[in-house]
Parts: structure tokens; sequence; C-alpha cells
């Protein structure tokens, strides 16, 4: 079995006695796409440091090939680099920036070369950039550069943190093209955050999901956020959504407070198929999205449901057979059970 580019073992991450992350176990495979779907604060940029070793583990271990390594060091520099939302550039010339990395190196043959090649393989003409300082880049340019600087040095690993999160959309496109490429030239492994998930799911070999500073796996979790659970004379806790409809769950067993179900625990049929109403959770939504789980083959639908968002993964021919388009309304339901807690 080819060994894993990364694996982590009961890894935690806390800044200031708060567990940011935890990650019981995760390996990553060589040149393999992994996409990091979550919201705000789920610990997505603090998994990507840690990948990039510019962060320390609270506990736990990340094994680099095989090995320990030693964060911050120069061997883990020249292979492993993360790419952010706000990328840093050096106060020099395009040219200076992206050859910086290859200088350091002492990889000075044919440099022009490389660093033309590497601002073609994002989009930027090298006659008319070249020369540009640092501060007459759009953000979208710098970003590329900042790309570009990475790339040149034919990284093991890139790490993406929400790279197209705020630029023209020209740019987003190129960056997305160019470490597809890098992937597909040289057996990058990379792992992206990113909240297009269209994206995410076009090209991931796996997209993990994280909440809550946990790591999901592939399959979508659904958090049940909002409002208050109630404990019923039943034993069942119940959570009134903000439409009214109701979803009932077996109690915590201890101090767990916030609640999930797992896509693979949702079943969606046509709204008006004979559901069994009056069973609890049958809930009324609206489709607001399909995306094509390019891995898998499989169709991701996202349906909104009084104020939650649930995705669940199904078969072509489901989509085909419940004549499922964005917009259709449709019945989500899954046993109180099927309701964890964390
Ligand atoms: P994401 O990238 O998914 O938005 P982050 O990894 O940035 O999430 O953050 C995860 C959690 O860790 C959040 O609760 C955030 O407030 C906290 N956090 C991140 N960085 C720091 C820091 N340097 N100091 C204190 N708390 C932090």
């Amino acid at each position: 079995m080819t060994e894993p580019v990364y694996r982590i073992r009961n890894l935690i991450r806390r800044y200031n006695g708060q567990t940011a992350l935890g990650v019981d176990g995760l390996d990553l495979a060589p040149a393999t796409i992994t996409g990091l779907i979550g919201p705000n604060g789920s610990g997505k940029s603090t998994l990507l440091g840690l990948l990039a070793f510019v962060d320390r583990p609270s506990e736990g271990e990340i094994l680099y090939q095989g090995q320990p390594a030693r964060p911050f060091s120069p061997e883990i520099r020249f292979q492993v680099t993360l790419l952010t939302q706000e990328p840093y550039l050096l106060k020099r010339s395009v040219f200076d920036n992206i050859a910086y990395g290859l200088k350091l190196r002492k990889e000075t043959d044919r440099i022009r070369q490389r660093v033309f090649a590497a601002m073609e393989g994002v989009g930027l003409l090298p006659e008319s950039f070249c020369h540009r300082h640092w501060y007459e880049l759009s953000g979208g340019e710098a970003q590329r550069v900042a790309l570009a600087a990475r790339l040149v040095l034919r990284p093991r690993v890139l790490l993406l943190d929400e790279p197209t999160a705020s630029i023209d959309a020209e740019s987003a496109q190129r960056i997305k093209e160019a470490a597809l490429e890098a992937r597909d030239r040289w057996g990058t492994t990379l792992v992206i955050a990113s909240h297009d998930w269209q994206w995410l799911y076009e090209v991931c070999d796996s997209v993990l999901h994280l909440d809550g500073g946990r790591v999901f796996g592939d399959g979508a979790v659904n958090m049940i956020r909002g409002g208050d659970w109630i404990q019923k004379s039943t034993g069942l806790m119940a959570l009134c959504l903000a439409d009214g409809q109701r979803i009932e769950a077996a109690a915590p067993a201890g101090g767990e407070i916030a609640a999930f179900v797992p896509a693979d625990a949702l079943q969606l049929k046509a709204e008006g198929a004979a559901s069994p109403h009056g069973l609890p959770n049958v809930l009324t939504g609206t489709v607001s999205r399909m995306l094509l789980e390019r891995s898998t083959g499989r169709i991701v639908v996202t349906v909104l449901v009084g104020g939650l968002v649930f995705n669940l993964k199904t078969g072509q021919d489901d989509v085909r057979t419940l004549q499922l388009f964005p917009g259709q309304p449709v019945t989500v339901s899954f046993a109180p059970g099927a309701v964890q807690w964390m």
C-alpha cells in the first residue's frame, strides 16, 4: 500500500484551553485532492495550518511521509506550501516574488523560463506582469502571483485556504486550473478549504465535513442549529423549527449540546408521495442545490427545511425517478434515533 502523505492520530489543537480542532484519525494519500467544507470557525484553517507545519498540535501527532516533521523547518517549507485567502507578497516585483523560492533553493538555472512558465500557468502574461510591483496588482492578480510563487517550486503538497473567496471570476478560474494541473503534472497532493461546494465536489477525491472542530469524514453531516430543545415526557427531545415543524431526537447521554444527523440516515421523497405523516421527523422542505460528486457519481442534494440545511447523497437514478430539481418541494425523513449528539 502506498504510504500516506499525512497520517494524523489523536490530534487536538486548543487555543486558550478551548478545543478548536480534534481529529481522531485521518490519512491523506499522495496525489489526491481533499476538500474541507464547514461553517466559519469549524476548524478548517486550523487543520491547514497544522498540515502546513506552521502550527503545532496541543496533543497527538501528524506524520508527514511516515516521519514526525519539525514545524517551521526548511525541508518542509520546500515541500509543503499553504496559500491563504489574503496572500502575502514580498515588497518586490512580480518576477522577484516568484523567483524568490528558487533563489533560496539555489535553483537559478533557467530561472527566467521557469518563472515565466509559472506566470503563464496562472494566466498572467509574463511581458505585462513581470516588472509590476506588488502594489500594482488587483486582489485576484496578487493571489495568482502568490500561487505561481508556490507552483514554481513544484510542491509535494499544496494547501489552499479559501483561495478564491474574494477575487474576480477569471482569477478564481485560473487558480482552480493551476492547482489541478499541479496534481496532474507532478502528483502534488492538494487539500482545499472552500465554500465553493460545486468546485470541491467536482474535483475532490473526498470531501471532509468539519463542524465544531470535528472532522466528519466523507459523509455530509447536517448540524441542527439554533432553538431550544425541550425534553418530552416520552424521554425524547423535541425542537420546534422556524416554520412550526418539529424534530424529535433520542436524548443525549451526557452533556452534549449540539445535534446532527448523518447524511446517510436521511430519506428523500417527492412531496405528496405517500409519506408516513404523523411519524416523527417527516419534514417538508425545498431542494435548493444539486451537485454531482464526481468521485462517486452520486448527487449531493441540499434541502432547506424550516431554516435548517440538510445535505444528503443520492443516486442519479433516484434523482430521475423523483424528478428532482432545485425549487422542488420534497419530504426529508429520519428516525429520532438517527440524531447524534456531540
Ligand atoms: P475556519 O477556518 O473553519 O473558519 P478556524 O480554524 O479559523 O475555523 O477556527 C477554529 C476555531 O479556533 C474558532 O473557534 C476560532 O475562533 C479559533 N481560533 C482560530 N485561531 C485562533 C487563535 N489564533 N487564537 C484563538 N482562537 C483561535
